[in-house]
Order: C-alpha cells, then sequence, then structure tokens
C-alpha cells in the first residue's frame, strides 16, 4: 500500500474519532467538572478543534512540500475560516440558542479548514515537475494542468480532459526539460 493510501484511511478513522472526542469532553465537562453551557459547549469545541488541527497536520505532515508560504497559509487560513464560519453561526443564532450556534460555527469552521488544507497543500505544477524529475521520470506532462500522462494509450488528459496531438506533447517533453534544468 502506497504512503498516501494509508494516510487516506487514517484520515477517515481520524475524522470519524473527533466525534468521540467530542462526546468524551462533553462527559468530562458535565460529570466531572460540573459545568454548565456556553462554558462546557467552549471547553468540548476547543478541545476538539486542537485535538482535529494536531491530528490533521500529523497525518499529512510528511506528505506536504512545506515552504515558508504554505506554513503561513496554513496558521492565517484557521482565523480566516473562523471569520467565515460565524456568519452560518449567527444565522442559527436567530432561532435557536447560543450552543446551537456553536456547534454550527465550530462544524463549519472543521470543513472550511480542512477544505483549505487540501488547496493549500496541493502541489504546484513545477513542484510536480521536480519531483518526477527526482524520481528519475522522463515525463509527459499535461500542457493544461502538470498531470503525469505516462504510459498513457491516448492523448486526452484524464485529470482536466485536455486534448493534444503527439506534437503537442512532444514540444510540451522538450519544454519540460527546459523548466527542470533551470530550476
Ligand atoms: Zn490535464
Amino acid at each position: 500500500m502506497s504512503p498516501s493510501l494509508s494516510r487516506l484511511i487514517l484520515s477517515v478513522v481520524f475524522l470519524a474519532s473527533v466525534g468521540l472526542v467530542l462526546f468524551l469532553t462533553a462527559m468530562f465537562s458535565f460529570e466531572v467538572l460540573h459545568l454548565r453551557d456556553p462554558e462546557a459547549a467552549t471547553l468540548m469545541l476547543m478541545t476538539s478543534a486542537t485535538y482535529l488541527i494536531m491530528g490533521w497536520l500529523g497525518i499529512w505532515r510528511g506528505a506536504v512540500k512545506w515552504t515558508p508560504w504554505r506554513g503561513t497559509a496554513v496558521v492565517v487560513s484557521v482565523g480566516v475560516s473562523l471569520l467565515v464560519a460565524v456568519l452560518p453561526g449567527a444565522l442559527v443564532q436567530i432561532v435557536m440558542d447560543t450552543t446551537a450556534a456553536m456547534f454550527v460555527t465550530a462544524c463549519s469552521w472543521a470543513l472550511l479548514w480542512l477544505a483549505s488544507t487540501a488547496v493549500i497543500w496541493r502541489e504546484t505544477k513545477t513542484e510536480r515537475i521536480e519531483r518526477l524529475k527526482l524520481l528519475g521520470i522522463n515525463a509527459v506532462i499535461c500542457p493544461n494542468c502538470g498531470y503525469n500522462l505516462t504510459g498513457m494509450t491516448t492523448t486526452t488528459c484524464p485529470e482536466c480532459g485536455g486534448q493534444y496531438t503527439l506534437d503537442q506533447l512532444y514540444a510540451q517533453l522538450t519544454k519540460v526539460d527546459t523548466q527542470v534544468d533551470q530550476l
């Protein structure tokens, strides 16, 4: 099994475990600390959010090509996601109570932040070319999206649907070699 597939399975199990952490923190808040809302909800959500961030970074850290830009963007996205997530929370506040609004905000934040990491961590075309070159692959790359077309029996890119002639792909191959040499 490839490390990526292993990480995907781990991610599914991990995301399911966030619900368990939420439940256990709720038990602890109400039964041991005897907290009431919204203090209990705050503790539950803060604990679960910390668990989510640490676990997610733990699983995917090794698969990401870290640059100063990516490191900063991941930190900033925590705050930006929260700002956006306040909107659905505010709508719920109108018809329900503060605790319900907090949970909607927290769930929206989690979804937004997880989605933002997928965008921020995605490798650029140049990084993909560099990685393939490091692997010693003389790759035929899609001129539009950078997908590796090596070994394909058609000249249609399965990633973006782009259609090319052999001439165009050959021209791209030459271009890739030049680009890689410039790195
Ligand atoms: Zn493509």
